[in-house]
């Protein structure tokens, strides 16, 4: 009987049954792993002392085959689900988490939103390039007075001159900013509308106008280029208006949801990181003469560590496979709104505590800047502040329950 429960049902992987992922999907994130292993982990070090950016980081990621995993095999992608893509930023984030944000934010936030929003004839121009990783993608939301309340107080404005567009204002914490080639900007094509007067746009670093005023220097995720972008009087022809003037809002809302759920997976990543780091560092790390994983506070730790983990990956996959079901132009309200705001709050909440139990095993040595678990450390509040921060999730996810 005891044997009977612990065994996988027939015809089931037993890896499977723990993961909850199929044969195919666990296909993809061993194949992730061991490409980030080889050839993203050597990268990671240099890329967090120096902020360096690879400068064909997204090009080896792509001839590889792991970026357009969500593009149809039409305009050259691999034409899977949002939850493989997932599945890649959790085995990138293990070896380099600063890699990893940065191809979220190529991949889904500018690319994926670009799938699921721009017109056959914008997608047929950019959609090959940034699939398979010759064209680095950017996302354009915050600016210096519009974070949390990114679409009320947003002040870039786009006026309508013939055929273009003429944008002006000031976009910052662009992650990958500085190295983009196309970036999705949102600006105020009616300003008196609020939030209703939102549109968003393809931009080309090219542009005339369009100048990176900065690259910002962070505490952590280092090697991800994030910069402070300036739009003056920058012309954007109007064919390259994403979707219906003024109906930006939509586009914003939906991408928001699924941006959540990618942030889960990285966090998920960093974390089974840190506890294989902090289970290695407890079977060499000697003291009182025996291995510190003898003794019982060490191992409370890394009992907590685990449970929390595989929490996060409960939690992760459920809301991940949520996403996988949205309708086409759903999302920004109701259920999947909510999931995704808890789960990327749980997923970033439970990686502190998973590494500051990590860095606390390590002693001194995890106090180190060089140690890759101080990296690891290092990433932890980035993860409760973009794409919504702790307390913007909390508001969504109250006011989705409490709405009548
Ligand atoms: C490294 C990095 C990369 C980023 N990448 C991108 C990117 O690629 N594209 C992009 O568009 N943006 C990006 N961002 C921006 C990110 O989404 C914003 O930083 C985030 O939304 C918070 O905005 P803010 O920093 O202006 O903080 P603020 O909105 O000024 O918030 C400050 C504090 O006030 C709290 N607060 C605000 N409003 C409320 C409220 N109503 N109730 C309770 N508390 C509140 C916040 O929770 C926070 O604690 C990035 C940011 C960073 C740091």
């Amino acid at each position: 009987m005891q044997q009977q429960r612990t065994q996988a049902p027939a015809g089931r992987d037993p890896a499977e049954v723990f993961s909850g992922l199929s044969a195919e999907e666990r296909g993809v994130l061993d194949a992730a792993d061991r490409f980030a292993r080889q050839e993203l982990y050597p990268l990671a070090r240099r890329m967090d002392d120096e902020e360096w950016w690879p400068p064909d980081a997204m090009a080896l990621i792509g001839r590889n085959g792991f970026v357009g995993v969500t593009t149809p095999s039409r305009y050259g992608g691999a034409g899977m689900d949002l939850f493989a893509s997932a599945l890649v930023a959790q085995a990138f984030s293990r070896w380099n988490h600063a890699l990893s944000l940065s191809w979220v934010a190529h991949e889904n936030l500018c690319l994926n939103n670009i799938l699921r929003n721009a017109s056959d004839e914008q997608k047929a121009r950019y959609v090959p390039g940034l699939a398979n990783g010759t064209l680095t993608g950017a996302l354009g939301l915050t600016e210096p007075g519009a974070g949390s309340d990114a679409l009320g107080s947003m002040r870039t404005t786009a006026r309508r001159d013939g055929d273009h567009y003429v944008l002006d204002g000031t976009k910052i914490y662009i992650t990958n900013g500085p190295v983009a080639d196309v970036l999705l900007v949102y600006a105020k094509t009616t300003p008196d509308k609020g939030a209703q007067g939102i549109s968003a746009f393809i931009v080309e670093k090219d542009f005339p106008g369009f100048r990176v005023a900065q690259k910002l220097v962070k505490m952590g995720f280092r090697g991800s280029q994030t910069g402070e972008l300036v739009f003056d009087g920058c012309r954007v022809p109007a064919a390259n208006l994403v979707g219906e003037e003024d109906r930006g809002v939509r586009v914003v809302m939906s991408g928001l949801d699924l941006e959540r759920a990618m942030v889960s997976p990285v966090c998920l990543g960093i974390a089974e990181r840190a506890l294989q780091l902090s289970l290695e560092y407890a079977r060499t790390r000697r003291q009182f003469g025996q291995p510190i994983a003898n003794f019982q506070m060490v191992q409370s730790k890394l009992a907590d560590m685990y449970v929390w983990v595989e929490a996060m990956r409960v939690f992760t996959y459920q809301a991940l496979r949520a996403c996988n079901d949205l309708e086409e132009g759903g999302g920004g309200r109701g259920e999947i709104h909510k999931i995704t705001a808890a789960s990327v709050m749980f997923a970033a909440n439970t990686l502190n505590r998973v590494l500051d139990e990590a860095v606390q095993i390590h002693g001194g040595a995890g106090y180190i800047w060089e140690s890759e678990i101080n990296r690891l450390y290092r990433a932890i509040k980035l993860l409760e502040i973009g794409a919504g921060t702790t307390e913007v999730r909390k508001i969504i996810i109250s006011s989705e329950m409490l709405r009548g």
